[in-house]
Order: C-alpha cells, then structure tokens, then sequence
C-alpha cells in the first residue's frame, strides 16, 4: 500500500471528498476529462453476438419460467417517476429491480454468462445438431450432460443467488461463495434449489479470491470470475440497445446538449461498467454517466479520484465496507471495468445508508416500486449531482437540461419480511 499513500499524497483535492465519505456525507467525484470511449468493430460485434445469444435462448428461458408471463425476453420497462420530490427534475425509471428470473440487474450479464456456459458444453459435447430447438437441452439427454458440469461464483449475494437459480434450471451444478454481507435468505432459497453454499466470513474482494482457488483446475468447472468477466460486462451492455428503443418511443433523442444523465448502482463495476459501455457505444457523449455508490464502499470514487489508473483499496482510505446496501459492499473496484470504461465515468456519487432507505420508502409509498437500498441509490444521487454539477462549466447546463433515468438494479424478489424490515428501518 506504499503505492496507495503516493496517489494520496499527489491527489490532495481527493482528501476533501475521502473525509467527507468518513464522515458519512454524501460526495461528488465530477471528471475533469472525460475520455471519449474507444468502441471498436470487435466490442460492437461482441455486443452483438450478446443480443443474438439471449434471443436464441428465449424459448427455453420461458420454459423454465413459465409462471413470469413472458416470452423468454430479458427486458425491463422504462417509466415516468411519479411525483419525485421539489427541486428534482422529471425522473425516469429503467426497472431492472423487476427483471425476469432473478428481480435484478443480474439476470442481463450473469445470466448471459451461463448461456456462453452451456453453449460451450452443448458444442464440445455435441448436445445439439444443425436445425434442433434449443429446448432440446432440457430433454434428458442433455440434461444428464448438464448435470456433470458445474459452476462456480463468489458474491455478495446478489450475484450468487441469481447464478443459483438459474444455473440449477438449466440443469447446472453450482457452488456459490458468500462474502460476510450475504443475507441469509438468499443462501437458504440456494440450499433449497440443491446448490453448495459456501460461507466466507471476509469481504467480497477477499471471497472472491479464495473462490478463485478453490475452483482453479477443477474438472467441468467454470468459475464466473466477477472482477475480470467480459460474458458479464458484455451482457450487461446489450441493455443500452433496449432502452435505446425505449427512449425513442417516448420521443426522446439524447443529444450532447440534451444527454441522457443516467444513474448506475455500482458495486464492482461490472454492471454499471457494462451498461455504461453499451450506451457509449450507442449514444456517444450525448451520454452522461454518473456510477452511485454508497459512502462506505466508494470503491469507484476511491480509484477514479486518486487518478483512475488502478484499483485502491477503501480501507486504504479509512472507509469500512458496511453498507445497507448489500449489493454494493465492494472495497475494490475490478481493474478490468476501470481499464474499459473508467476514463468515460463522467461523475461518482457516493451516498448515505440513510438516503438510501428515504428513497427505498418514497418510491414504495408513491411510485409502488419494490427496491432494495442498492437499486434506491441512485435515486439518491440525483440531487447531489445537480448541486456539483452546478459549480462545473463544462456539466451544468447540459446536466440541466438532461434527460434523467435512474437504473433501479435489484428488489423484486425481496421476501416480505425483508422489504418490511427495511421499510421500517
Ligand atoms: C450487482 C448489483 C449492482 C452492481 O453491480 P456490480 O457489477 O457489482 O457493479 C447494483 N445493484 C444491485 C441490486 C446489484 O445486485
């Protein structure tokens, strides 16, 4: 951590905003030099060939979920914001909490990586010719073969429940690594669907090395690897082509003077990363990117403050990782995601646990939207970014006149008890 005191010592604006988080304030880290996103023919052939893969993947999705009312389409609705509190401008909300599956943002790049999966054992082992249905994977055959290999996850939760669950559809076995954050309710409903659950009592960054160990060199295991995936990020980033859609069927046209401001939950990066990546390639800089975090696992803010050039570590900066909002609690950031995207992260917010739970409850009492204090962060973050905005040129107006969607990452599949509780405080 030598290194980390020389970045500290070279950033010494960057110690404003760290005492501000240490004391539990909310924070703006505004990029001064946005990078534009170098988005080559590989990247966009790789986001398509994403997009091709979930669409093939629709009928035998809808068959393992059938009681969803859906065709097997992972998408989410994009809707107004009723009533958000004077001063805020017109919200939109991208309701990913609501996604099929998992009632979060996972069910986009964590499922997309058990699809790579299981195409890749379906060709090695020949479980499909030229012309069959995809469905035939669910036919006993296949499944026998399925059920020989297995996958592998560390996770706060969040992630390791979603890849559970679908990973056992699809027939798959799964392991799955919990960090000390994870609630205990996604680890029985796992036990429950006959996945191992293995319990960390360390950070996520500390889970997700040891599961990295752990399920090196096993035979048919593929360990989703969180920090360094590019089947997550680049499933992540086919959701900027459907809200692309969205957006245009409500007659909005993001421009440089009229962007799209969006508001991405971030934990380890790999999905606002993903997401933001997505709508650079389509929109360009008529997007404004703003990653929310909360105070006490700024992992994002942390980095990109002290240059964006690598990862640091939060506890390097006195911060201590606990966090309401569980599916948050990173202290480092994935090296993978800030090397891809980090130069065109316009803003990091950093917010309360407090602010969190004001939201999680506005938008239940007014807008019936069941979220968890993750996915409210970025609600959150609306009014300190305008206020930072304003003290920066190169931002206020174009903030100003934005179009600005909040991307509500997880909260469907809270169990009452749970929700209640939060509500409640
Ligand atoms: C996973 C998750 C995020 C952030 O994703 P990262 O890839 O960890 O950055 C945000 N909100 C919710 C609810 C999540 O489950």
């Amino acid at each position: 951590m030598g290194l980390t005191s020389e970045l500290i010592a070279a950033a010494p604006e960057a110690g404003a905003l760290f005492a501000k988080l240490r004391a539990d304030e909310a924070a703006v880290w505004v990029n001064p030099a946005v990078a534009e996103l170098a988005v080559s023919q590989a990247d966009r052939d790789e986001i398509q060939r994403a997009a091709d893969r979930f669409a093939r993947f629709e009928p035998l999705l809808s068959r393992l979920f059938p009681d969803q009312g859906w065709a097997g389409k992972i998408a989410s609705e994009l809707t107004a914001y009723i009533d958000p509190p004077a001063g805020l401008p017109a919200l939109w909300i991208k309701g990913d909490h609501a996604l099929p599956m998992t009632g979060s943002i996972k069910a986009r790049g964590g499922v997309h990586e058990l699809l790579c999966y299981v195409e890749r054992i379906a060709r090695d082992e020949a479980l499909l010719e030229p012309g069959d249905d995809i469905e035939k994977l669910l036919e006993p055959e296949a499944q026998a073969v399925l059920n020989l290999h297995s996958v592998a996850v560390a996770s706060t939760g969040n992630l390791g429940f979603s890849i559970g669950l679908v990973a056992r559809a699809l027939g798959l076995n799964a392991e799955i690594h919990m960090s000390i954050d994870a609630k205990e309710w996604k680890k029985e409903r796992l036990r429950a669907l006959d996945a191992k659950v293995v319990e960390h009592e360390c950070h996520y960054t500390e889970t997700v090395a040891r599961a990295r160990v752990a399920s090196t060199g096993g035979q048919r295991v593929h360990f989703i690897d969180d920090e360094r995936s590019r089947d997550l990020f680049f499933g992540y980033a086919v959701a900027a082509r459907e809200i692309a859609g969205q957006l245009e069927s409500e007659g909005l046209t993001p421009t440089v003077d009229r962007p799209l401001v969006v508001y991405l939950p971030c934990g380890v990066g790999g999905a606002p990363g993903g997401v933001l990546f997505g709508l650079k390639a389509v929109f360009g800089s008529a997007v404004i990117g703003v990653f929310v975090e909360p105070t006490q696992s700024a992992c994002m803010l942390v980095a990109m403050a002290l240059g964006g050039r690598e990862p640091v570590s939060i506890y390097a900066v006195g911060l201590g990782n606990e966090t309401i909002a569980d599916g948050l609690a990173v202290p480092i950031v994935s090296g993978f995601v800030l090397e891809k995207v980090g130069g065109a992260i316009d803003a990091v917010v950093a917010v309360s646990d407090a602010q969190m739970l004001d939201w999680v409850r506005h938008a239940h009492r007014v807008n019936g939207l069941r979220l968890e204090p993750s996915a409210s962060s970025g609600l959150s973050a609306v009014t300190p970014l305008m206020a930072a905005a304003a003290a920066h040129p190169q931002m206020a107006e174009r903030v100003g006149a934005g179009i600005h969607v909040v991307w509500t990452t997880g909260g469907a599949l809270l169990p009452d008890e749970e929700f209640d509780r939060v509500i409640k405080g």
